[in-house]
């Protein structure tokens, strides 16, 4: 039998072939060099944010790695048709490929750091990406662009200059629009699941903040001509905000229009504040944007990260107060279970197996129990006690055989329970002899059971096996005198059944006194 295979979860469906991916890295390539080279030159002919490499950062980043050859001739084509206008061939050429190198070293570190499905979740990779991305291989791409251009001819005292102008705006651009792009792409099903009308209105408040915030910022300044311009540190709380209430694509979103804003007004409505030069204005203004793209996003990780913790932490929190549950509930019936199993033991432990009433031991207890409790209380309530055995029983074993004897033991006992309160208790003491005691019962009702349990006795008919038996029982008969423990109490009833023995069986004997213990007479 074979198994059906899993379904692959690959983000990227059939239809994006190698060619579509080509055309559409091209088209974002070109509209970001576009956008880098008309949009954001400053007066100086300087690009403040140079968007180009992160799209193809973003789209190597993304891609899985056997696409990564249509992102090649995308780039190259791109660049030099950005570039031609302006540039000769050769380091339209060398630009493009100065970039490739860029975005593919860059790339290749990141997915081998933070493996192949790499994402903006986690504080970890965030840091990885700002550290082999706008830190390392914009950097090393630099002090290849800057030599392209002294080979156009700048002055190699420039060389530094232009340096810094590479490094800051790949730099700025892949900070900036690589993290939007990647979430765009990769959080699309997770944004749109959470989106509604509410997060909708606060998203338009945020980038509403934002965009004020910069027309603030950016004109008062210049505009109004007051001396001291507003801090652009003024649109990072709106950032913040994004990020804490809509993560990492708020963060990267707000950013992004804060860059836009700012960009716009310092290239387009030439607002640099007054007494600043130019170069000086550019770069607070890149400084700027890079740390409100580092912190925003890295803010928007780090919640995540502790959003996922606090999950993780309730998760194994729930399964362990599940794992307390099932096991306070095993526990529960097991103690269920060794409680039974003792109750069954004490009954067995108890009881006499062959007639089922107590046996000596438990018998004992009980007896030894009551006369305590009536020392402790000092009660004289009445106690009595009835030794029973039964008259020629040997003959019975003899003549009918030993279970005949055995029956005979058990339907005696049953007679014997028939005869006397719930509150008596009657024992087996051994062989044929049994005990009674009674509670709260005086030598009268004493005598009177005594007499009522052997007549029934005599009066039994003990079938076995078809045949008849009779049996008689002797009886003697003691009654506590409130300062006798009890083997003294059943040495008397024993006496006194020896007695009845003696004085032909079949009969009750004991002392009754004048006055038992528990008679109203006995307190008079
Ligand atoms: P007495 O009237 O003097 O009491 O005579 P007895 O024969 O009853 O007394 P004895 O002590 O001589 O014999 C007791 C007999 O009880 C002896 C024994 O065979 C019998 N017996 C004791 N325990 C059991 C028992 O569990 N089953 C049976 N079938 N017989 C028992
Ligand atoms: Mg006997
Ligand atoms: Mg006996």
């Amino acid at each position: 039998m074979s198994r059906p295979l899993e379904p692959t979860t690959s983000a990227f469906p059939d239809w994006l072939t190698g060619p579509l991916i080509g055309i559409v890295v091209a088209a974002g390539y070109f509209v970001g060099a576009w956008l880098g080279v008309t949009q954001t030159i400053s007066p100086e002919g300087k690009a403040i944010i140079w968007p180009p490499n992160a799209v193809a950062l973003a789209a190597l980043l993304l891609l899985p790695r056997h696409r990564w050859p249509w992102v090649i001739p995308a780039v190259l084509l791109a660049e030099i048709a950005a570039d031609l206008p302006a540039f000769p061939l050769w380091s339209a050429v060398a630009f493009g490929l100065i970039n490739l190198f860029e975005v593919f070293l860059a790339a290749t570190l990141i997915r081998w750091l933070s493996g192949p499905r790499f994402d903006f979740d986690s504080l970890s990779r965030g840091a990885c990406f700002l550290l082999f991305g706008p830190l390392l291989a914009a950097t090393l791409a630099a002090f290849l662009g800057a030599g392209v251009y002294l080979a156009l001819g700048k002055e190699a005292s420039a060389y530094f200059a232009y340096w810094q102008m590479w490094w800051f705006g790949d730099a700025l651009g892949l900070l900036i629009l690589t993290p939007l792009l990647v979430v765009a792409v990769r959080q699309f099903d997770e944004l749109r699941t959470r989106w509604n009308r509410a997060r909708a209105a606060e998203a338009i408040a945020v980038a509403a903040l934002v965009i004020t915030l910069g027309f603030l910022v950016h004109s008062v300044g210049s505009g109004t001509r007051i001396s001291q311009p507003l801090s652009q540190i003024l649109l990072l709380p709106p950032v913040f905000w994004a990020a804490a209430r809509f993560g990492v694509p708020g963060a990267a979103s707000a950013v992004a229009l804060a860059a836009t804003v700012s960009i716009g007004f310092m290239v387009h409505w030439d607002s640099l504040p007054p007494g600043l030069a130019p170069e000086t204005a550019i770069l607070a203004l890149q400084e700027f944007l890079a740390v409100a793209a580092i912190v925003g996003v890295g803010l928007g990780l780090m919640l995540g990260d502790l959003r996922a913790s606090r999950e993780g932490l309730r998760a194994a929190h729930d399964e362990l107060e599940r794992k307390n549950r099932e096991l306070e509930e095993r526990v529960a019936e097991r103690t269920q279970a060794l409680r039974d199993a003792n109750q069954r033991l004490e009954a067995i432990a108890s009881t006499d197996a062959l007639t089922g009433i107590a046996n000596r031991w438990h018998f004992l207890e009980v007896a030894q129990r009551e006369v305590h409790r009536r020392h402790e209380a000092d009660s004289g309530s009445g106690l009595a006690l009835l030794m029973l055995d039964l008259d020629h029983f040997k003959q019975v074993n003899d003549t009918y055989g030993h279970p005949a004897g055995d029956h005979v033991l058990h339907t005696l006992a049953l007679t014997i329970r028939d005869n006397i309160r719930p509150l008596d208790l009657c024992g087996r003491f051994g062989g044929e002899e049994f005990l009674i005691l009674l509670p709260e019962a005086d030598g009268e009702t004493t005598r009177a059971v005594a007499e009522r349990l052997r007549e029934a006795v005599a009066a039994t008919r003990f079938e076995y096996q078809g045949q008849q038996l009779e049996v008689t029982v002797s009886v003697g008969l003691a009654v506590w005198d409130g300062q006798e423990d009890v083997d003294e109490l059943i040495q008397r009833a024993d006496t006194a059944l020896y007695r009845a023995k003696h004085r032909g069986r079949n009969r009750v004997e004991g002392d009754i006194p004048e006055t038992s213990p528990g008679d109203p007479k006995a307190s008079a």
